[in-house]
């Protein structure tokens, strides 16, 4: 049987206590591996931490040459640490996983149980939100339901991006080289026969999550202009709502008008009808601005991520 490669792709952000902590939990599965014929290789991918998570991995990589390093010039954030751990990823799979452990390594053998049955990618996605605030577990459910209605590419709810992958996939996602990048939806896009896994929310190792609720919500929106239209649609469809109103109310004014003469009135009902048609317009306006940004930020063709060392 010949050996095949599985990279370990390990976006960190300042997760120096986790990184040690990760290597000793995922070995425990290396004898699983060694059975499988497998070969390891670990891509610590550094999104310009400010802490010694690069000296972490430098004291793996003494006593285990299969730990590699990919270190960003500053934070990109996690989106750009995925697309370059697959591009700099070897194996013949690649896995997803964070390093603050809230992804299982020992879920992996299930996972490539699957890939033997012919799947191209094991997908998890946690069934509670344990520990975590209701406000926040509430608008997360929002969002997913709406992305499913104005979306005609699949986001899962709860889905991590703990995702075993086959080579041919992570080619696929790396064919996708779009500077805004939404990895849930590019998943989900991409295709391909995916088995999804289902396990219970484990809370995070060490340290603190990177993101708070206004961070989420921005990723959110990012979301939506990245993989549905329907806002432009939105701004039309108001439009359209507003322009039949304003010829009824027209119509409605002519003919009290001929019967009741002329009372001057209504001055209120005016302010209010030019607040809120400008208030519509503000918004529809603010759509607009939105898919025009993200435009301007891809046709810049700017480089998803920079890198400062790698080994
Ligand atoms: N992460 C990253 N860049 C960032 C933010 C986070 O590479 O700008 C990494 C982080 O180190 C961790 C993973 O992405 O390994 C998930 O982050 P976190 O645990 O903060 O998110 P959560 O699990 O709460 O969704
Ligand atoms: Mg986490």
């Amino acid at each position: 049987m010949s050996m095949s490669l599985l990279t370990v792709v390990v976006p960190c952000y300042n997760e120096e206590e986790n990184v040690p902590f990760f290597y000793e939990e995922f070995m425990k599965n290396e004898s699983f591996f060694a059975e499988k014929g497998i070969a390891l290789e670990l891509l610590y991918v550094d999104d310009g931490s400010g802490d010694g998570t690069v000296r972490e991995v430098k004291k793996l990589r003494e006593r285990d040459e299969r730990v590699h390093l990919v270190s960003f010039s500053r934070n990109f954030g996690k989106e750009a640490a995925i697309y370059a751990g697959l591009e700099n990823a070897r194996g013949d799979y690649v896995v997803m996983m964070d390093a603050d452990l809230q992804d299982p390594p020992a879920l992996l053998p299930e996972m490539f149980s699957y890939i033997d049955e012919g799947y191209d990618s094991v997908a998890t996605r946690r069934v509670s939100r344990k520990g975590e605030p209701p406000v926040r577990s509430f608008f997360a459910r929002m969002f997913y339901r709406l992305m499913k209605r104005i979306s005609k590419t699949e986001i899962m709810d709860g889905a991590r991006d703990y995702r075993l992958m086959s080579r041919q996939m992570v080619d696929a996602i790396l064919s996708m080289g779009e500077y805004n990048r939404f990895t849930k939806g590019i998943f989900g896009w991409v295709g391909f026969r995916t088995k999804w896994m289902e396990y219970e929310n484990v809370e995070r190792l060490k340290g603190e999550t990177k993101w708070n609720f206004w961070k989420l919500f921005l990723y959110s929106l990012d979301g939506i202009c990245a993989f549905s239209t329907m806002p432009l649609m939105l701004a039309s469809v108001l439009g359209v709502f507003f322009c039949v109103v304003a010829f009824l109310m027209i119509a409605f004014i002519i003919v009290r008008k001929l019967i009741f003469g002329d009372p001057v009135s209504g001055w209120p009902s005016l302010v209010c009808i030019i607040l809120m048609t400008s208030g519509v317009q503000f918004f529809c306006t603010g759509i607009l601005g939105q898919y025009l940004a993200k435009t301007y930020m891809e046709v810049k063709k700017r480089p998803i991520y920079l890198v400062r060392e790698r080994f």
